[in-house]
């Protein structure tokens, strides 16, 4: 069979021995293989078939939502007809493969769902969370793990940020629902070369090869964009890039990018899905020029989710804070924004997040972005303070990024206990008992005054005489071994 360049294209630095073995395959011991055909009626639908070694029945259970009334033809591996009880679909017991095969109808679903979040059709491509068409497999109520093949052609394409290897791509320590976005369908998919993970911890500024280059693999979608398609791959490549030099390398040695165009010329929207793998999607406005996106905070606000772990159990005003916190930084080392901007926008918004840490708690509601960047910037304060100005918030970052990125999940304690372990102080643990479990008072007007920062009829007035006038000075800027690290915008 004769593989378009495409997939080689999309599948990398694999040899082309692995591109042929993307066929139907035996499933390990207790796993599951899904094999995966695109078919054009002409409406697309997606005939899946799922083989697992297990002993005892094969359970499908839908993750949610009215996905199960696009499922029909649902077989066992006799090809006897199987039907829903409850909301599952299971097989005869087995002391082999137990196999079930179904199809799904992918068009139907993305008319009735059409939604972003979930699903949504833009003329030949197709964007769906995993589990909007495929079936959690189940042996004795647990989830199996997979190993997914999908038959393309030249005409219909499949991406996904799932980790892909020996010739499938792969679930295995979470369930479906958890999964990330996949396409389907016609689509440019352009693969953007990004510093490898950890690559600049002693090079210095991406911009010099590494190696092995990771690869942001950028599906755009259908809908015309009024900016050439290299000025958006830029945009993403200098983003990337810009994101990598705080971090030290980007986040994953390969994730997925969905580009969906949408009227209007900002970025209105963008989510970052981890689990098995990074995707994201984000919303790019159809008359933008390349030169509005560089001034627009959601694409770099959405790769810092990806640097971080996914923090479960209440953990969301960790991650929003973060990426709130770290944005503006992240431009202002970039060049693409002043540090007077980024003081600017916190003394105009650092109050929406005050309610959060003085009266509720930050665990227990309030803004988790703005409650959380204000978290962010007290325990930077902090941790430059604690350590005669040594290390900052950035090193706890730096150093998260080189054991997790957004596929691993950890909870607020190992995250913020690991930043305490790193800078040997109690600074997260002392600020999480006062600001996260409790609430206890805060005073934002002597918080600027000690760092020596004013807005004064909107112009931003540093005073060098403050108590906290070094520690504003690295906040931004950034210790000297690190400044001078620009990245140059693409072409606008
Ligand atoms: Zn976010």
């Amino acid at each position: 069979m004769a593989w378009p360049a495409i997939i080689a294209a999309s599948l990398g630095l694999l040899a082309s021995t692995d591109v042929r073995a993307q066929s139907r395959q035996d499933p390990a011991a207790n796993a599951c293989s899904v094999d995966v055909v695109p078919q054009r009626l002409p409406r697309l639908v997606l005939d899946v078939a799922i083989s697992c070694a297990i002993m005892g029945k094969l359970t499908l259970r839908p993750s949610g939502g009215r996905m199960a009334e696009f499922v029909s033809d649902m077989r066992d591996g006799e090809r006897r007809s199987v039907e829903a009880v409850a909301r599952d679909w299971t097989s005869k017991a087995t002391s082999g493969t137990a196999s079930l095969s179904y199809r799904f109808d992918l068009d139907a679903y993305l008319e009735d769902a059409n939604r972003v979040t979930t699903g949504v059709r833009r003329g030949d491509t197709r964007l769906a969370l995993l589990d909007a068409w495929l079936l959690q497999p189940l042996s004795a109520g647990l989830a199996l793990p997979l190993a997914i093949t999908v038959r393309q052609t030249g005409e219909t394409r499949f991406a996904t940020g799932l980790r892909y290897s020996a010739g499938a791509w792969r679930l295995q320590d979470v369930p479906v629902r958890f999964a990330g976005y996949t396409v389907f369908g016609g689509f440019k998919l352009d693969s953007v070369s990004v510093p490898t993970p950890g690559s600049l911890a002693s090079a210095g500024a991406a911009g010099s090869t590494p190696a092995s280059p990771a690869y942001v693999d950028v599906v755009t979608m259908d809908g015309a964009l009024a900016m050439p398609q290299a000025h958006l791959t830029d945009w993403v490549r200098q983003s990337a890039a810009a994101v990598a030099n705080y971090f030290d390398g980007y986040s994953d040695q390969r994730s997925l990018l969905v580009v969906m165009p949408t009227p209007g010329s900002g970025v209105p929207f963008g989510r970052v899905v981890p689990g098995g793998g990074i995707s994201m999607v984000v919303l790019v406005g159809q008359s933008a020029g390349a030169r509005n996106l560089y001034n627009e905070w959601v694409l770099i606000h959405e790769m810092i989710h990806t640097a971080m772990p996914f923090i479960y159990g209440r953990g969301t005003w960790l991650m929003e804070g973060a990426a709130t916190y770290l944005e503006p930084i992240i431009r202002h080392r970039a060049g693409w924004k002043s540090e007077a901007d980024v003081w600017r926008e916190w003394i105009d918004n650092m109050d929406r997040g005050l309610p959060a840490l003085a009266e509720i708690g930050l665990r227990n509601g309030g803004s988790p972005y703005w409650g959380g960047a204000l978290f962010m910037l007290l325990a930077d304060i902090e941790i430059r303070r604690a350590t005669d100005l040594r290390l900052g918030l950035e090193d706890c970052f730096r150093s998260t990024a080189q054991n997790a990125n957004g596929v691993e999940r950890w909870s607020v304690e190992e995250m913020l206990g690991s930043c305490d372990r790193l800078t040997g102080t109690t600074v997260m643990a002392d600020l999480a008992r006062r600001y996260v479990e409790g609430n206890s008072p805060l005073s934002l007007p002597s918080l600027w005054r000690d760092l020596g920062v004013e807005s004064r009829d909107g112009m931003i007035v540093y005073d060098d005489r403050a108590p906290l006038a070094a520690i504003r000075d690295l906040i931004v800027k950034g210790p000297a071994a690190r400044r001078g690290r620009s990245v140059p915008m693409g072409r606008n």
